[in-house]
């Protein structure tokens, strides 16, 4: 992968950044998502945001060396610090961090969000708790996808500022859209999932140690629902 070839990933996630957007790719690494979309014209400017510095090294010499410094610019700052209201963001990624990371960033940053950016994220797991943020925070779910590559089940969550919207339990732990769409890649990453909640459930009742009754029924509840699911 790099600024010119991205990943499956990185590549559906590039779909969902609108044309003339304003982008604030948060966590951004090697900046490889901000410089191919601007390669491609697809956007007219990006905030590059990392919080550890060899990342931020990294994009930092990725953005020189494409000589996009004009419209690129790289920030070492914690989740939303990197972006000021004279960006005027319309999209905000944040990509390749457990979904509880991206919650957090997104509610100690909620000031910096002016509400009109579309957000685009992709976590890995932790999608649950992600959901429930968003639609706390008034967001609503536009699009989600699933996909897998090199073994990973991925998922991808579209989002914007909306009127109020209320998820069920089932809908915060599938995904609203996922679950309407049914596609067979999420068909089979939750056949998966099921797979591996059954092994666990085993691996429990051959545990010598009790396992805490409400992890268990948390567990119980899942597969009840991901075999409904799958019927
Ligand atoms: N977004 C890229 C992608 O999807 O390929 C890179 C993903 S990488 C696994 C996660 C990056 O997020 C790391 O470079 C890490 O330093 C950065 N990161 C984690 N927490 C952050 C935060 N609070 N603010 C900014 N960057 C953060």
């Amino acid at each position: 992968m790099n600024e010119q070839t991205l990943s499956l990933r990185l590549a559906r996630v590039a779909a969902h950044v609108p044309a003339g957007a304003r982008l604030a790719d948060i966590g951004s690494d090697h900046g490889y998502l901000p410089l191919a979309l601007l390669r491609r014209g697809v956007i007219t400017a990006a905030v590059a945001g990392e919080v550890a510095l060899t990342p931020f090294r990294s994009a930092e010499r990725s953005v020189r060396e494409s000589g996009l410094e004009q419209q690129i610019s790289v920030r070492l700052a914690n989740g939303l610090a990197a972006i000021e209201p004279q960006d005027e963001i319309t999209a905000i990624s944040l990509c390749g961090m457990g979904g509880e990371t991206i919650r957090d960033i997104l509610d100690s940053g909620k000031a910096r969000l002016s509400g009109q950016e579309r957000l685009i994220l992709q976590p890995n797991g932790g999608e649950q708790p992600l959901r429930q943020w968003l639609m706390d925070n008034g967001y609503r779910i536009l699009c989600e996808e699933v996909l897998r590559e090199n073994r990973f089940d991925y998922e991808i969550i579209v989002a914007e500022r909306a009127e109020p919207v209320v998820y069920s339990a089932e809908e915060l732990y599938f995904g609203p859209l996922q679950l309407q769409a049914r596609s067979p890649a999420f068909l089979a990453k939750w056949q998966r999932k099921l797979r591996q909640k059954h092994k666990i459930l085993a691996h429990f009742a051959r545990a010598q140690q009790a396992v805490p009754e409400e992890k268990l029924q948390d567990i119980e509840r899942k597969v009840r629902w991901i075999s409904e699911l799958l019927a």
